[in-house]
């Protein structure tokens, strides 16, 4: 029997470490690449990885946080602290992967391994879904199918279970190998091979040898021909094969799949006989997902009559975290679909990460199949909650009702969800964020709906992970030691304030930068602690500014002064920003300005230069690139003049967004991110690299036919020739959807197929001619999405993607998400 926990002694020799010397002893039990998400410190062993920054640089936030076992691989850290264990290896990434195979070497039940390139994580959470019954299983959290997500996936392996269901994801052609080892499949599902991921293979014959290395030694294959067509059968994995195909024979040949009211009705033949099964979905994706299920189940023996029985009950997979704002000031995250210990500590880091309410209460109902006992898995919740400073837990449910007494007082208990519905009246709930969790057969989506505000019919959606995954692109092309200033002004181009800033400040970037004291304000009422630079300082905010610590940048001589002289006497050293102007002609000290503007810096003590910058023109067209050189020039004749004449070091910085990629030499001390962070880089072909940020979705009013006689809209100005059907969406102008859009200029997509508008763009709606579409009142409709894009609307009506983001007025809800 293999234990939980390793000494940190024996992993030393697992990682063959040569001068080990043990500082602190202890059982290592969780492994850690991410000193935020620390549950258990004195347990946990921090790899120092390198991704977009070096692991290495947050070796002292890990320790403060109480980890005191490190994997490091640059010696210059080794012994940073006197009492914690350091294991100095030759590639840290490389160790993390060799302690997942070790581990994985001692258990010798089933381990299923799925890779392809989509529907990797849904057939996963299905299978999950449907052999919990009979399998204790352990599962990689979430999507974790990297080179990263795979070991730390595996790791978690250990007696209680009976199964395990992995996913393997690559991106590049000589990576399965190494996933293979640490997985060690002994069934193995391909989902499909599409063409996502192809850049990094050379063609689409490599990518699949690659993907089916993962396969190798498997006791049973399951696949589709419709996907490995090209190889003989010979040629694939498996001492046994079970195949799938819409098109061709195979073990489960599907002979149609019919939609009936959102659900699908499947026959096949299997075995020579026709048999059938319900799926609970309709969508394509979802139908080829159930297939791969339904050919797993009978590939494991199960009859065609339970396997439809199990089907029947799938349950839709959300893996997003939705963050709302809730009644009496709550801000609600919805994470009300699932409920296990590693997606409850993730859902509870991204808790902590909100900073605009210091009361943190989880809801949180029964949770099941964990393999272990009561009394174990309630007392590690406890510690979870009180390491991730949650006030109060409400629970749902008879086990968690049983361990009340472990919780924090003020915690409330109800047997069942229907039990906390009749409560919930006398329940006080405000001015505080609220997690909710629950186990699906508890429907706590009924809970998030009694603490959710309504979101009326248009809202724009907001991709949390894909802003950090933006902010990480950026990190990657820096180079060392360049800092970042996020610009968040204007409502973060429209996308949010606190709920982007807190996200900003978890991903430590170094500054924010606002337009005006007022928006700097907000973020600090919300809890933003991060140097935040007022780019608009007027005078009558300045005694704002002070209070809430904000620092101003001073651009001309007559705000320069009065803002010296509004600090008072005792105020050493206030940290402001000075604007240089190199030829934008908009805001700035011009170089002869220098001569009048140098004497005061130096006679004064009341304020300290943080940093001076310049603010490019058009860092994103080659037409000028001439001039941005200049621009730089300029810039650094003037800083360094500025240094002479001040005795002291500033944060030097010009870049924005474009200029990161473009102008790498101008990267200095610190970029400022704007349009980047939200998706858009007007120096990066069709934004290459970056991910959708927001989505503006609306809905159908009404829907009606038109002659060909007939107008539509204000002034007569909507006309179809021959008639036609149109709908009627909520959106107009005062939404920020602009008139200019009307008369067939814009097109939204209404059952994902782009369409013209109508007549005239009214105040708060407009027409859509959505002729020869099966469509119906209430159907969604997308304005913007990653396929009909913001630059695309921006190409529509002669603008750039900045104006139809800030535009989206504040009247349109905003809903947060998070992977
Ligand atoms: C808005 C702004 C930026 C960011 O520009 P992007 O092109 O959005 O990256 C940078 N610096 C200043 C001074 C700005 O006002």
């Amino acid at each position: 029997m293999i234990e939980n926990s390793y000494p940190i002694e024996h992993i030393a020799e697992l990682l063959n470490v040569e001068f080990f010397e043990l500082k602190y002893e202890t059982l290592i039990n969780t492994l850690l690449i991410d000193s935020r998400s620390v549950r258990r410190p004195d347990t946990s062993l921090f790899f120092a990885l390198s991704a977009d920054r070096d692991g290495h640089e947050f070796i002292g936030d890990a320790y403060a946080s109480g980890i005191r076992s490190f994997v490091i691989s640059n010696p210059a850290y080794a012994n940073t602290f006197p009492d914690a264990n350091f294991l100095l290896v030759p590639d840290v990434l490389e160790a993390l992967q060799q302690l997942a195979i070790d581990r994985r070497s001692h258990f010798d039940y089933d381990v299923l391994a799925i890779t392809g390139s989509n529907g990797k994580t849904i057939v996963k959470e299905w299978l999950y879904q449907l052999l919990a019954s009979d399998y204790n299983i352990v599962r990689s959290p979430k999507s974790f199918n990297s080179q990263i997500g795979v070991p730390l996936s595996v790791w978690q392996i250990n007696n209680e279970h009976t199964l395990g269901i992995f996913e393997a994801g690559i991106s590049k052609n000589g990576e399965m190998g190494r996933l293979a080892e640490i997985i060690q499949p002994t069934i193995g599902i391909l989902t499909n091979i599409g063409e996502a991921h192809a850049e990094g293979f050379s063609s689409a014959k490599e990518k699949l040898a690659e993907k089916l290395k993962l396969f190798n030694d498997v006791n049973l294959f399951i696949y589709s021909p419709d996907y490995t067509g090209s190889l003989a059968d010979k040629k694939l994995p498996g001492r046994k094969k079970f195949s799938w195909s819409t098109r061709t024979k195979a073990d489960l040949e599907i002979l149609f799949v019919e939609p009936i009211k959102g659900r699908s009705y499947l026959r096949a033949v299997y075995k020579k006989e026709e048999i059938e099964c319900l799926i609970p979905f309709s969508d394509r994706a979802s139908v080829e997902n159930g297939i791969i299920c339904w050919a797993t189940l009978l590939a494991l023996g199960y009859t065609p009559q339970e396997a439809d029985l199990r089907l029947e009950k799938l349950t839709a997979v959300n893996m997003r975290l939705e963050l709302k704002n809730g009644i009496n000031q709550c801000s609600v995250i919805d994470d009300s679909y699932s409920a296990d210990i590693s997606s409850l500590a993730i859902a509870l880091d991204f808790l902590r990460l909100q900073n605009q309410h210091l009361n943190k209460t989880l809801i949180l109902s029964d949770i099941y199949e964990t393999g272990k006992t009561d009394q174990d898995l309630y007392t590690e919740i406890a510690a979870l909650l009180k390491q991730k400073q949650v006030n109060r837990l409400v629970g749902v449910g008879p086990h968690i009702k049983a361990f009340a007494q472990l919780f924090p007082v003020e915690s409330l208990f109800f047997e069942s969800t229907q039990d906390f519905v009749n409560n919930f009246p006398a329940i006080h709930f405000a001015n505080e964020t609220i997690l909710v969790k629950g186990a699906r057969r508890f429907e706590f989506e009924r809970i998030s709906k009694l603490l959710t505000q309504k979101v009326h019919d248009t809202v724009m959606e907001i991709d949390l992970s894909a802003l950090a995954g933006n902010l990480k692109f950026y990190k990657s092309k820096l180079k060392p030691g360049v800092k970042v200033m996020a610009m968040v002004k204007a409502f973060s181009y429209g996308s949010g304030s606190f709920e982007i800033a807190n996200l900003l400040q978890y991903h430590k970037v170094d500054f924010l930068a606002v337009a005006y004291a007022d928006e700097g304000i907000a973020l600090r009422k919300a809890g933003i602690t991060l140097p935040i630079m007022i780019m608009s300082p007027e005078p009558y905010a300045f005694e704002a500014i002070l209070k809430y610590k904000l620092e101003p940048e001073l651009y001309n001589l007559d705000i320069l002064k009065a803002f010296i002289e509004f600090l008072p006497d005792s105020q050493y050293y206030y940290p402001v920003h000075l604007k240089l102007d190199t030829g934008m002609h908009r805001l700035g000290f011009e170089e002869p300005d220098l001569t009048s503007l140098l004497p005061i810096l130096v006679a004064t003590d009341k304020i300290k230069i943080v940093s001076a910058f310049s603010h490019f023109v058009a860092s994103e067209d080659p037409q000028h690139d001439e001039f941005t050189k200049y621009q730089i020039q300029r810039y650094l004749d003037m800083s360094i003049e500025l240094r002479a004449e001040l005795g002291y070091d500033f944060i030097r910085h010009i870049s924005n967004t474009s200029g990161i990629t473009r102008h790498p030499e101008a990267q200095l001390d610190m970029v400022r991110i704007g349009i980047g962070l939200y998706g858009f880089d007007g120096g990066l072909k069709g934004n290459q690299g970056l991910q959708t940020v927001a989505i503006l979705k609306t809905t159908i009013t009404q829907i009606k036919t038109v002659g060909p006689l007939e107008t539509v809209g204000y002034g007569r100005r909507g006309i179809l020739p021959e008639g036609g059907t149109i709908a009627t969406v909520k959106i107009g102008y005062a939404d920020g959807y602009r008139r200019s859009f009307g008369n067939g200029v814009g097109k939204m997509l209404v059952a994902g197929k782009p369409v013209p508008t109508v007549g005239s763009i009214a105040m708060d709606m407009c027409m859509l001619d959505i002729t020869g579409l099966d469509v119906k009142t209430g159907d969604e409709v997308v304005v913007f999405n990653d396929q009909l894009t913001i630059a695309d609307l921006a190409e529509q009506i002669d603008t750039i993607p900045y104006e139809i983001l800030t535009n989206i007025s504040q009247r349109v809800k905003r809903v947060y998400f998070y992977e």
